[in-house]
């Protein structure tokens, strides 16, 4: 079976690290690419750069502080661009305002999650997203 591709976009070292501990756990075979501000996600979403090679996402998990262009940017670029809108961005965030969830989901985010500050808890929950978006979820065919 094909790997699926997860992009994460996240400026903490730490989390990132975190995450692709919990991603190499699972079940599902995947390839995590990581990059570290808005500007290089979508750098990669449009394959520019040193990005050229890289595949189209089946997932994208997105922090929403991060340097060089804001995570609300670049969930507001992927969902007016009509071929990208329909990869799945789970916010992946520290934040827990209101107005962060409210307009996120505003802006079409799939879905919206808390990070955990607990080691144990954040890699459950990595281990969650990966099995409900990637085991469970039907994702429409790759659209060119
Ligand atoms: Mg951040």
């Amino acid at each position: 079976m094909k790997p699926i591709d997860i992009l994460l976009v996240e400026d903490n070292p730490g989390d990132a690290e975190l995450a692709k501990e919990a991603l190499e756990e699972s079940k599902v075979n995947n390839n995590l690419h990581i990059v570290g501000d808005g500007e290089q996600a979508m750098d990669f979403l449009y394959m520019r750069g040193p990005f050229q090679d890289k595949p189209r996402p089946d997932l994208i998990l997105l922090d929403l502080n991060l340097p060089r262009k804001d995570g609300r940017e670049v969930l507001a670029e992927i969902k007016n661009d009509a071929n990208l809108k329909r990869i799945p961005v789970v916010i992946l965030t520290s934040s827990k305002a209101e107005e962060d969830i409210v307009k996120t989901y505003d802006l079409h985010a799939n879905c919206y999650i808390s990070k955990p500050l607990n080691f144990d808890r954040f890699v459950e929950v990595v281990k969650s997203i990966e099995s409900f978006w990637l085991s469970i979820v039907v994702l429409p065919k790759e659209t060119e």
